[in-house]
């Protein structure tokens, strides 16, 4: 029984974007940060003394634009001299990568992919897609792009249903997101890994599928952002809801490592995961990740979760 945690190293401007918030410092915009990329020079290696610490290989997806920047890449190609794995979270973190063109679709992931290469040394052979937003257009693009395995599908209806939400509600108050809803068919996906059939969501002989993990049943989601925010007692019944998986994976967001006393207070009043002391975030994952090993779990990282679970 193996076990993988995975970070998207998503910058302060994606949650921006999602929240609509203006992107730049003009004025009337919401200043964030002293730092202009906190998850990079502050969270990361918060995040990377814990998984020492714990003894975790991590997969870190990664926006290639954000390569651009001198300390963001140092701390990359860091953490990959150190063993965890480097994948692919596009060029530009675009949430409407699956509305592009076909050509520009391809771009954002075959040159997302050779950026982080340059950047690291380290070819990534895993995507994580910007908003858990798929189609076949873009696993063809990623297929082409040398990966073994996609790890987007989420098919969870409670995190569908809260996303739409909360999307009616921006909409209705006339304020756009940068994010969209996306394709409810992955809803329908198996919760196992799987490989891609002629369409995504459907089993088939194709690429290795790593869906984002949901418990058994209600297909609960069980990553980052719902275990920190959880009493102790859903967090143990999210724990018994994937017991029986011979593959459990944990996605985490850059932003674990983070909270508002580093400058976010405005953004903690919309991202509530903020509010709650980092120190406080990593202790509760803390205990996730030794009650998966007291199961019996090894920890691996994803090209390895892949790899064993469709050999
Ligand atoms: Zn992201």
């Amino acid at each position: 029984m193996l076990f993988g945690v995975s970070i998207d190293l998503d910058e302060l401007r994606h949650y921006r974007a999602i929240h609509g918030l203006p992107g730049s410092r003009g004025p009337g915009s919401v200043v964030l940060s002293a730092r202009e990329f906190p998850v990079y020079e502050v969270a990361l290696p918060r995040l990377l003394t814990w998984a020492r610490a714990l003894e975790v290989p991590l997969t870190l997806f990664a926006v290639g634009a954000d390569m651009a920047h001198g300390p963001a890449a140092d701390a990359l190609r860091g953490a990959s001299r150190e063993g965890h794995e480097i994948g692919n979270h596009t060029l530009d973190h675009r949430y409407d990568l699956i509305r592009l063109p076909r050509a520009e679709i391809a771009r954002q992931i075959s040159v997302g992919c050779d950026v982080l290469e340059r950047a690291t040394g380290q070819r990534p052979r895993g995507f994580r897609a910007p908003g858990y937003t798929l189609s076949d257009e873009v696993l063809d693009a990623v297929e082409a792009s040398g990966a073994e395995y996609d790890a987007s599908v989420f098919p969870c209806p409670s995190y569908f249903a809260a996303k739409l939400a909360v999307m009616t509600k921006r909409a209705a108050g006339g304020r756009r997101s940068g994010a969209i809803v996306g394709d409810p068919r992955a809803l329908t996906a198996p919760r196992a890994p799987y490989r891609r059939g002629p369409r995504y969501h459907e089993r088939g002989g194709g690429l290795r599928m790593l869906p984002v993990q949901v418990t058994r049943g209600a297909r609960l989601p069980f990553i980052g952002t719902s275990l920190v925010l959880a009493p102790a007692i859903v967090r143990r019944a999210l724990l018994r809801g994937v017991a029986d998986d011979a593959c459990v994976n944990l996605e985490l967001h850059g932003v674990e490592g983070l909270d508002a006393s580093d400058g976010l207070s405005e953004l903690a009043r919309r991202q509530p995961d903020l509010s709650v002391p980092w120190r406080e975030k990593l202790a509760r994952l803390t205990e996730i990740v030794r009650a998966l090993r007291a199961a019996g779990r090894r920890a691996v990282t994803h090209v390895e979760l892949a790899r064993a679970a469709l050999p």
